[in-house]
């Protein structure tokens, strides 16, 4: 069983093939979700990345977030209903990046 425990062994598995390969998981679910933030869409809102614009630069908005983090749930690192699509702004929301202060505001919200 692989471990994804330090920066080195996620920077790995975030390189595999069997991740971000053209028939790997995390494009299994975009499509799954559209190309959607699914936190969004709950909102009723789209999110989509900005690739299909000719000429502009690509700018990445969408992640691909692990519900059960690889860290404490290896088992899971590929399995497609343990991911969802999440905007930049929704993931960091979820990695506790955003709203740190206000965390016991937020501790009783539904959203997780
Ligand atoms: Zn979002």
């Amino acid at each position: 069983m692989p471990e994804y425990k330090t920066y080195e062994q996620k920077k790995r598995f975030y390189r595999s093939k069997e991740w971000c390969g053209k028939d790997g998981v995390r494009l299994e679910a975009l499509k799954r979700d559209n190309y959607e933030c699914v936190q969004c869409k709950k909102e009723g809102k789209v999110t989509v990345d900005s690739i299909k614009t000719p000429g502009e630069r690509k700018e990445v908005k969408l992640n691909v977030d692990h519900i059960y983090p690889i860290e404490h749930y290896p088992k899971l690192a590929l399995t497609l209903d343990n991911l969802q699509t999440l905007c930049v702004y929704h993931h960091n929301v979820k990695e506790g990046r955003i709203f740190e202060k206000k965390k016991n505001k937020w501790a009783g919200d539904e959203w997780w």
